[in-house]
């Protein structure tokens, strides 16, 4: 416990991502234990036992090794480069509110509550507003790197299949990707996002650790009506059902944001039909059985045959299920 009080706020921040994937983790892994709010499942347990293309043990298994080298890295990288402190009296610090307001009230304030109030307020809009700013960095990154890997064959089958290997995801699997795309997305989306707008450490410490368990409910197939974190792109009609989405089989090609839904209906990749799981056989849409059984045809369960998914789902098909 010394080692943990010891800590600076920028190792703290470092290590936010493993600390809040384990928290956010636990508590997705609490509901589907206890049955708790069944009702806000997506998609029935006995249709992810046999979709799904890799164990729970190998996926947690995985998490554990990702998470203790991208802390290790990370802790290194806090050493070697500190994060900004927040500066006491500069734009966007309390004390700088609380003149600037005092200043427009004629002084006359100074002291009262009011002023304090109106300070933390303004204050309060100004971090909520940098927390955006850097979701929506780190979404837009993601977005086009989530978009290249579904059309770079290459890519997807040798990297990004990896993911898809859970085809009805759940909270831990959030986790579950190649090496590869976790530096070149995942740390460099962070990266760009923290650093473009200078975040403070305790500000990078919250954006991580937000964006971590947003991820976790992304795959969690529970669409919670009181989820805090529904909070990040829920208000705007992201919820963990349009992930969801994205990882059935005749999802793969739609749905590639991960926490707005902007970048997918400005570039007409949003699923726009009945927002609905069809994974079941007996729910699948006549004009997409053809493109299932393209996968279910080869016994194989490997990166081929999730290759294939991909594959042939065609943007035409995408097209025809949107509403218009
Ligand atoms: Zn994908
Ligand atoms: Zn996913």
């Amino acid at each position: 416990m010394d080692v943990l009080r010891g800590l600076t706020t920028s190792q703290w921040a470092a290590l936010s991502p493993a600390v809040s994937y384990f928290c956010g983790s636990l508590f997705f892994q609490t509901l589907e234990t206890f049955k708790i709010g069944e009702q806000y499942r997506l998609v029935p347990t006995d249709e992810e036992l046999k979709r799904n293309r890799v164990s729970r043990a190998a996926v947690i298994a995985h998490a554990l090794v990702y998470h203790s080298i991208t802390t290790t890295l990370a802790l290194i990288f806090v050493d070697l480069f500190p994060p900004l402190k927040e500066c006491q009296h500069c734009f966007g610090s309390y004390s700088y509110f609380e003149t600037s307001i005092a200043a427009l009230l004629g002084n006359k304030e100074h002291g009262s509550i009011q002023l304090a109030a109106l300070s933390w307020l303004a204050r309060l809009i100004y971090l909520g507003v940098r927390q955006f700013g850097a979701f929506f960095i780190f979404d837009t990154w993601l977005y086009w790197t989530h978009y290249f890997s579904h059309h770079n064959r290459w890519w997807f089958k040798h990297i990004h299949s990896k993911h898809h290997k859970l085809y009805v995801p759940f909270a831990y699997g959030s986790a579950y990707n190649h090496p590869a795309e976790s530096l070149c997305f995942d740390v460099v989306a962070s990266q760009l996002a923290s650093g473009g707008l200078r975040l403070s450490d305790i500000e990078q410490g919250v954006f991580l650790s937000l964006a971590t368990m947003r991820s976790c409910e992304n795959h969690t197939a529970y669409n919670l009506p009181w989820s805090p974190f529904i909070l990040i792109g829920g208000l705007f009609g992201y919820t963990p059902e349009w992930h969801s989405i994205h990882h059935s089989k005749w999802g793969f090609r739609t749905n590639f944001a991960t926490y707005f839904p902007w970048w997918d209906i400005w570039m007409g990749t949003a699923y726009l039909g009945e927002r609905k799981v069809y994974e079941a056989p007996e729910n699948v849409p006549a004009d997409l059985k053809g493109s299932l059984r393209a996968s279910d045809a080869t016994e194989e369960r490997d990166n081929t045959s999730i290759a294939l998914d991909n594959e042939h789902i065609e943007e035409s098909q995408v097209r025809q299920r949107k509403k218009v």
